[in-house]
């Protein structure tokens, strides 16, 4: 294991830096991906960034999305990027099974590997870990990153951007417990900048097309199912519906908040028949550990209030798979 002095002696030198994040990425993989390729570039590096999926449109605004090269598309090309890196960054993901078989090329890397996360669990690949469960998000540890590294002053609109738009959305724009004094105030540096923090918000809240909406609109209206017993809720999908309204990568984003929306709901859940598999999106109030679900049931995992997974079941199947472990938290449950 490195410590931050050896870090900073590697990068003495311009090095060839990768810089990777989870799977579909959301706003805090890519942006806090895109705000240290900004930084290694004005540190006279030559940093790329990867990502193992395509992604949601409403994060292509963000400074510096042009150059991302997407693993699924040009696999022989960034398999000679991984040879040829000298140090790789794993953004907000601790486990190489989260990058698709691209995992293994890193893995078996000699490069330098650092991590910087806030999930639970870390497998324990890496050289050099900045990792903490408690931080709001994972552009909150590279804030801290490049502070330890002595380059505070450096941050500049473009690295901020990519910084607010992580700490902004896994928030919740600010609004989970996790959100602390310290985070306020780096976000007031980041503002600092000249950055626009409301173009931010727009970019990423206000770019809905008219069939997500309707999309929005049926889900909520035909497919909530509200279940008292439980002080639960959930929404499921189709694959004939994400068809219908022509749903894509990062269409669903914030759809499953509005089952938290509901006073009575203390946990809430998104299950969408994707192509190969049924995917999980859970929230949840309070103390209730929706994460342990996400691990138990649906090989996944998250954060106590919001975690994500997978079933292999079908769409009923998985469903019935939800409220049979509800039930096992049913006691849990009627006592938060
Ligand atoms: P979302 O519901 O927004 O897709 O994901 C919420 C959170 O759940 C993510 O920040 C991530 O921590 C976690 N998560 C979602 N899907 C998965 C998954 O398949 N595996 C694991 N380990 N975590 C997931
Ligand atoms: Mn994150």
């Amino acid at each position: 294991m490195q410590g931050i002095e050896e870090i900073k002696e590697f990068l003495q030198e311009p090095r060839k830096v990768f810089i990777t994040m989870h799977r579909k990425p959301d706003g805090d993989a890519l942006g806090s991906a895109l705000a240290l390729y900004h930084y290694f570039l004005a540190k006279g590096h030559d940093p790329i960034v990867v990502s193992p999926t395509d992604y949601g449109v409403y994060l292509h605004w963000l400074p510096g999305n042009p150059s991302v090269l997407i693993w699924e598309e040009r696999k022989k090309d960034i398999q000679k990027l991984i040879d040829k890196a000298e140090i790789i960054f794993c953004l907000d993901f601790n486990n190489l099974g989260r990058i698709e078989d691209m995992g293994e090329y890193i893995r078996t890397s000699s490069a330098m590997k650092v991590m910087i996360d806030h999930h639970m669990e870390p497998e324990g690949f890496e050289d050099y870990r900045l990792w903490n469960p408690l931080a709001c998000a994972t552009a909150e540890l590279v804030y801290k990153f490049i502070t330890l590294l002595g380059d505070e002053k450096m941050i500049d609109k473009n690295i901020a951007i990519g910084l607010y738009t992580g700490i902004m959305t896994d928030s919740g724009s600010f609004q989970y417990s996790n959100v602390s004094p310290e985070v306020h105030r780096i976000t007031a540096r980041l503002m600092e900048t000249g950055m626009d923090h409301t173009m931010i918000h727009r970019n990423i809240y206000d770019t809905m097309k008219e069939s997500q909406i309707r999309f929005f609109g049926h889900c909520l209206k035909n497919k909530l199912v509200v279940l008292p017993q439980y002080r639960a809720a959930y929404i499921s999908v189709t694959r004939e519906e994400l068809k219908e309204y022509n749903i894509l990568t990062g269409d669903t984003e914030g759809l499953v908040n509005y089952t938290m929306s509901m006073s009575e709901a203390v946990v809430g859940a998104l299950i969408v028949d994707r192509e190969r598999v049924v995917k999980l999106s859970l929230r949840s109030k309070g103390s209730f550990p929706v994460n342990e679900i996400a691990k138990k049931y649906f090989e996944g995992g998250g954060h106590v209030n919001a975690a994500g997974g997978t079933s292999y079941l079908d769409l009923q199947g998985t469903i019935d798979k939800f409220i049979e472990a509800l039930k096992e938290y049913e006691l849990l449950l009627l006592n938060i």
